[in-house]
C-alpha cells in the first residue's frame, strides 16, 4: 500500500481544495470497493473518524444511487430525498444541500464525489459541470488502481461470487431480470491458479486427445457433402487441433502457475487480442478457428462438452457476439435481455434484439468471465449497466423502477388514440421507424400515424444471397398490407459501411461510416437499386409510393437516383404493372454538405428527412458508436438547434414536408426541441411514440419556438439543463 498512501494525500489535498473553490462545507469521495461497496475515502467537514469506515452498497443512500444510474443529482434539501441514508458517524445532520456526481472511467464507475452546504441551496449547471471536470480528473487517479485495487492484495472484482456491475453502451433500453446463459460454450474458470504444474498438463493431454478424437469424427460427418473451398477450411481446422506451437503456448502457461483451463483461456485471450487487430479477412477467418478449437478444449477440460440449450424461464444472454441469426435461434419467449462483450448501435443483432423488444447492452467489458451461468443478474437498459449477483439494495432500487415503469406504461396506453395536438393547436405528425415484418403489429399497438422510416436493409444482410425482385415485392407487399391506407416511406437500400453484406465482396475501409455505403454504394452498383425499386413498384400496387435516399451527399446523385426510379417506372408500366397513385421521392440530409445545396435541391425533392443520428456524428466529428463521445458532446446544444432552425425554415420556405427520423426523435425532451425548430413530423421506434404524444399534448408551441431560438443563440456547450427545467416547471412530461 505505499502508492496507496501517495494517493490517499492527494485526495485529502483535493477535497479540501474542492470545497475552498466551491464554496462548500463539505467535500467528499467516495471510492467503489470490492463487493460493490462505496467507502468514504477522504472527506474535508465531515467527521474524519468516517473516513474508511462509512461504507453504502450500490442502490443505498444518494451516494449509492449516484453510482448506480452513473447521473449527477443535485438536491437542495437531501435530508428529505425518499432515498437518503443517514449513517451518524458522519455529523451530516448538519448539511442539508447535496450536490454529487459520478466519478467514471468511461463506462465505468469508480466513485461518487460530493459537496455538501449547511443552507437549502441549490447548485446551479455551472456547479455541477465543475464537479464533473474534477470528477474527470479523479477517475483517472482512482483508475490507476493504486486506490481501489489493492485492499487486502484483492481486486476490486474480487471473488467470483461477489456483486458485480459492468457498465455499457445501451444497444436497446428496457429493463429486466432473471438468470444468466452464456452463449455458445461460456465456461466459468473457478480456479486460476495451479500448485502441481505437471498434473495440470497431464489433464491438458487428456483433453486435448479427446477434443482431436471429436473433431476428426466431426469432421468425417460433414466431409461427404464438402466442397472443395469449406473442406480446406475444415482441413485447417484439423490441422490447427494437432498444432504443436498452439499447445506449447499452452504448456508454458501452465509451467508458469496457472491451471489448465486459466492457460487455455489466457491464450484464447491473446488469440483474441491478435484477431481484433487483425485486417486480412482469410487470417482472421483461421484465428477464429483457433479461438473456436480453444473453447472446445475447455468444454473438454470442464467435463461440460454437448451441454445442450436448456433455457432457463427468464433468460439474460450473455455473449461476446451474436449473429442476427444466432439469436433469433433461441426461444424468445424465454429470452429477457441480451449482454453482449462487444456491439455497436447498428449491429445487426442489435436491430435484430430491438425489433424483438428485447433490452440489450454492449460493450459490457470481461462480460463473459465475470457472470457465471446461473447468475441472477439485471440489465439495466436506461442507464446501460448490468448487474451480476446483485445484492439487496439493488434488488430494491430495480424493482422500484421496474414499477415506475410499468405504471408509466399504464399511462401511455391511455394516450395511445388521443391525437398529438399541443395545447396552443399545432398537431405534430409522429411515425414510426420500422425494418422488419415483426415491427409491424406495433403500428397499430402505438398509436403512430404511419411509417415515416421503413430500413429496408435488414432482411438483405440476413440472408445468404442478395433476394430476387419477387422475394422483395413479397415482402414490401406485406408492408403495405399492414400498414393499410397509413403512409410509408421506404428507405433504398442503406448497406455498406458497417452494415456489410455476407455475399458482396467489400473492401475494409478506415473509416466506415463515411465510405462505400448507402446512396454511394447503390448507385456504384445500379442493378442492386434497380432490383429494389422494381420491387417497390410492383408491390405498391396503385397505392402512393413513398422512397427516399440515404446519405445524399450531392445533389447529382439524387437525380442520378431520381433518372433511375424514372426508367424503372417506366418499363413496370410497359409490362403492365399498375403505376402508383403517385410517387414521392426524398432525400435523406445525413451528410453536412447538402446544406449549402438546399436552395437547388428543395425544388426537386417532394420531401426531406433528417438522419440525425448519422448527421449529428458527422457535425460533430464524433463516431456515433463510441461510447468515451456519448457524454462529450450533445445533441440539444446551440449548433445543432441553429442549423435545424435554419434547415426547416429554408424548407417551409420551398413548402418542402421535414421529418427527423434519428434517435433525437424519440426522446422527449429532445422532441420538444426539434418542434421548437420547427419541426412537424418525428420519426422513432414504437415504444417512444406515447410518451413523446404526452410530451406533444403538454407543451405550448409558440412558447417552446421562442425560448428554443433564444438558447440557440447562446454561448454555452449543453442547453439541455435549461430545457429540462423548464419541462418541470410546466408541468410537461419527458
Ligand atoms: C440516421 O442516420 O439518423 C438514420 C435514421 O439512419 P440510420 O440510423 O439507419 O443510419
Ligand atoms: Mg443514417
Amino acid at each position: 500500500m505505499k502508492s496507496g498512501g501517495l494517493v490517499q494525500s492527494r485526495l485529502d489535498r483535493v477535497v479540501k481544495l474542492i470545497a475552498a473553490n466551491m464554496v462548500a462545507e463539505v467535500c467528499s469521495i467516495y471510492a467503489m470497493r470490492a463487493g460493490e461497496v462505496l467507502e468514504l475515502y477522504a472527506t474535508e467537514g465531515l467527521r474524519p473518524e468516517a473516513v474508511h469506515s462509512t461504507r453504502l452498497r450500490l442502490g443505498e443512500g444518494l451516494v449509492g444511487q449516484i453510482a448506480l444510474t452513473a447521473e449527477p443529482l443535485a438536491l437542495s434539501d437531501a435530508q428529505q430525498h425518499a432515498n437518503f441514508a443517514y449513517r451518524p458517524e458522519t455529523g451530516e445532520e448538519l448539511y442539508h444541500s447535496f450536490c454529487g456526481v459520478p466519478i467514471q472511467l468511461g463506462a465505468r464507475v469508480l466513485g461518487v464525489l460530493v459537496v455538501q452546504n449547511r443552507t437549502q441551496r441549490s447548485y446551479g449547471e455551472e456547479e455541477i459541470e465543475t464537479l464533473e471536470t474534477v470528477a474527470m480528473v479523479l477517475a483517472e487517479l482512482l483508475g490507476s488502481g493504486e486506490v481501489i485495487t489493492l485492499e487486502e492484495g484483492r481486486s476490486v472484482e474480487g471473488s467470483a461470487l461477489l456483486p458485480v456491475r459492468i457498465g455499457g453502451l445501451v444497444l436497446n433500453e428496457g429493463m429486466a431480470m432473471g438468470r444468466a446463459v452464456l452463449h455458445q460454450w461460456g465456461i466459468v474458470i473457478n480456479q486460476v491458479v495451479a500448485e502441481d504444474p505437471e498434473a495440470e498438463i497431464a489433464r491438458l493431454d487428456e483433453a486435448v486427445g479427446d477434443m482431436r478424437r471429436a473433431v476428426d469424427r466431426m469432421l468425417a460427418r460433414m466431409d461427404k457433402n464438402l466442397d472443395d473451398e469449406q473442406g480446406e477450411v475444415m482441413e485447417s481446422y484439423r490441422m490447427f487441433a494437432h498444432d504443436r506451437g498452439w499447445l506449447e503456448r499452452i504448456r508454458d502457461v501452465i509451467n508458469s502457475g496457472l491451471t489448465a483451463e486459466a492457460a487455455v483461456e489466457r491464450i484464447k485471450n491473446d488469440t483474441h487480442q491478435r484477431m481484433m487487430k487483425v485486417r486480412d479477412p482469410y487470417i482472421r477467418e483461421r484465428l477464429a478457428d483457433l479461438e473456436d478449437l480453444a473453447y472446445r478444449l475447455l468444454q473438454h477440460l470442464s467435463g461440460t462438452e454437448g451441454s445442450s440449450r436448456n433455457l432457463p424461464d427468464e433468460t439474460i444472454l450473455i455473449a461476446r457476439t451474436l449473429g442476427p441469426a444466432e439469436l433469433l435461434d433461441y426461444d424468445r419467449k424465454r429470452l429477457r435481455a441480451v449482454v453482449l462483450e462487444e456491439g455497436s448501435k447498428t449491429a445487426h443483432v442489435a436491430i435484430v434484439a430491438r425489433a424483438l423488444g428485447l433490452p440489450t447492452i454492449g460493450r459490457c467489458e470481461g462480460a463473459l468471465s465475470r457472470i457465471r451461468a446461473g447468475d441472477s443478474v439485471i440489465v439495466d437498459g436506461q442507464n446501460g449497466q448490468v448487474f451480476a449477483r446483485p445484492n439487496q439494495g439493488i434488488k430494491q432500487t430495480f424493482k422500484a423502477s421496474l414499477a415506475l415503469q410499468e405504471k408509466r406504461k399504464a399511462e401511455m396506453a391511455a394516450v395511445r388514440n388521443l391525437p398529438a395536438v399541443s395545447q396552443d393547436s399545432v398537431t405534430v405528425e409522429l411515425l414510426m421507424n420500422a425494418g422488419l415484418l415483426i415491427d409491424l403489429p406495433h403500428l397499430d399497438e402505438c398509436g403512430a400515424t404511419g411509417i415515416g422510416l421503413y430500413r429496408t436493409e435488414i432482411p438483405f444482410m440476413v440472408r445468404d444471397a442478395f433476394p430476387g425482385v419477387e422475394d422483395q415485392q413479397a415482402l414490401y407487399s406485406k408492408v403495405f398490407e399492414q400498414t393499410g391506407s397509413r403512409p410509408v416511406t421506404f428507405r433504398t437500400l442503406d448497406v455498406g459501411g458497417d452494415k456489410p453484406l455476407p455475399y458482396l465482396t467489400m473492401e475494409k475501409e478506415e473509416n466506415p461510416a463515411m465510405g462505400w455505403r448507402a446512396l454511394r454504394m447503390t448507385l456504384d452498383r445500379p442493378v442492386m437499386l434497380r432490383l429494389q425499386l422494381q420491387a417497390l413498384i410492383r408491390a405498391a400496387k396503385g397505392r402512393e409510393l413513398r422512397i427516399m435516399f440515404p446519405m445524399v451527399t450531392d445533389i447529382s446523385e439524387f437525380d442520378k437516383a431520381r433518372g433511375m426510379v424514372e426508367r424503372e417506372l417506366a418499363r413496370e408500366i410497359a409490362r403492365g404493372t399498375a403505376a402508383p397513385s403517385a410517387i414521392k421521392l426524398g432525400a435523406m440530409l445525413e451528410v453536412p454538405a447538402l446544406l449549402w445545396q438546399l436552395d437547388k435541391l428543395l425544388p426537386s425533392i417532394d420531401f426531406l428527412s433528417i438522419g440525425s443520428n448519422d448527421l449529428f456524428q458527422f457535425v460533430f466529428a464524433a463516431d456515433r458508436g463510441n461510447p468515451s463521445l456519448t457524454r462529450r458532446f450533445d445533441s440539444l446544444s446551440p449548433p445543432m438547434l441553429r442549423l435545424l432552425s435554419d434547415l426547416t425554415a429554408q424548407a417551409n420556405a420551398a413548402n418542402v414536408p421535414v421529418t427527423l427520423c434519428g434517435e433525437m426523435a424519440g426522446h422527449p425532451l429532445e422532441a420538444l426541441a426539434l418542434i421548437g425548430c420547427g419541426i412537424r413530423r418525428l420519426s422513432m421506434s414504437a415504444g417512444s411514440i406515447a410518451p413523446v404524444k404526452q410530451t406533444v399534448r403538454a407543451l405550448n408551441v409558440a412558447e417552446v419556438t421562442d425560448l428554443v431560438q433564444h438558447l440557440a443563440g447562446l454561448r454555452t456547450r449543453s442547453v439541455r439543463g435549461v430545457l429540462r427545467a423548464y419541462a418541470l416547471d410546466r408541468g410537461i412530461p419527458f
